[in-house]
């Protein structure tokens, strides 16, 4: 069996304080019995060896065992650090994998595990839910005439306008481009409706300042209500049925399934 150096010092310091107060005790038991050996008081001379032996194990603390001990502390101090930064990391990168970067929305990932779960639950409650997908109109002749930058930034407005007119338990994502979700419970086709064109509207109010010039956006968007049996993809395409159907129609509108 191999021993650590630590061990090895703390049995090291045992076996001092062992002897010392083993010496400690002879010199009691000589004082007590007067014995007097060759003479030398043989008291004085345990008692002698019992404080050498305490001073070595107090030697033996300092130098030996005490630092090793606090390398060890302090080892454990930096790991228990770097554990936690870790999980941190590990946590923002969880975070990182299900938002996205441009806006801080949810992002497709997300949206499709929302919408499996939130159906499952809707199937055993039997309540209704809704779904929306908007598209904004034209939004590549944006890019095309004011760069890139600029699109990005009609985005970003456009995401903290959903922001503003969704609930705190609707799912809102941005599925990619310019095509953003909201998964909204508890709502019939009116209210859902209602909820569509009110941020149409707001969208289309926009004034997004770029420079010196101020852009308007349109978004079109279908919408459809869950009928209870359907799977996800089956409501999303149905939707996206409804969102296509807005573009034809002419864009800046709300169609329903
Ligand atoms: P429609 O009215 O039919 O929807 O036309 P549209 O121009 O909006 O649609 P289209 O699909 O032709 O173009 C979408 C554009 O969105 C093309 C692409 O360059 C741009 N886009 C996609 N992702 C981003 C992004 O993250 N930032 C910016 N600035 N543009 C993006
Ligand atoms: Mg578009
Ligand atoms: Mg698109």
């Amino acid at each position: 069996m191999r021993f650590h150096k630590a061990e090895l010092f703390f049995f090291l310091l045992i076996g001092l304080v062992g002897f010392g107060g083993a010496f400690a005790w002879a010199a009691f038991s000589a004082a007590t019995n007067g014995v007097v050996v060759g003479g030398v008081d043989t008291a004085a001379h345990f008692a002698f060896m019992s404080a050498v032996l305490a001073g070595l194990s107090v030697v033996c603390g300092v130098t030996l065992i005490f630092p090793i001990m606090s390398s060890g502390l302090r080892e454990r101090g930096k790991l228990q650090k770097m554990t936690e930064s870790l999980s941190v990391r590990s946590q923002s990168l969880e975070h990182a994998a299900v938002t996205d970067g441009l806006t801080g929305m949810y992002n497709r990932r997300y949206f499709d595990d929302a919408l499996n779960e939130y159906l499952d639950a809707f199937r055993r409650i039997r309540k209704p839910i809704g779904m929306v997908i908007l598209d904004l109109d034209h939004f590549k002749k944006i890019n095309d005439t004011h760069g890139h930058d600029v699109g990005d930034e009609v985005l970003r407005q456009v995401a903290e306008c959903l922001r503003v007119f969704t609930r705190y338990h609707d799912v809102l994502a941005r599925l990619g481009g310019e095509e953003f979700a909201i998964l909204s419970p508890n709502i019939n086709e009116q209210q859902l409706y209602q909820l569509a064109d009110r941020i149409r509207q707001a969208i289309s109010q926009l004034r997004i300042k770029t420079g010196n010039v101020t852009l308007k956006v349109t978004t079109s968007a279908g919408l459809a209500i869950w009928d209870g049996s359907e799977s996800g993809e089956e409501l999303y395409r149905r939707t996206d049925k409804q969102l296509y159907e807005a573009k034809r129609l002419g864009r800046n509108r709300v169609c329903a399934a």
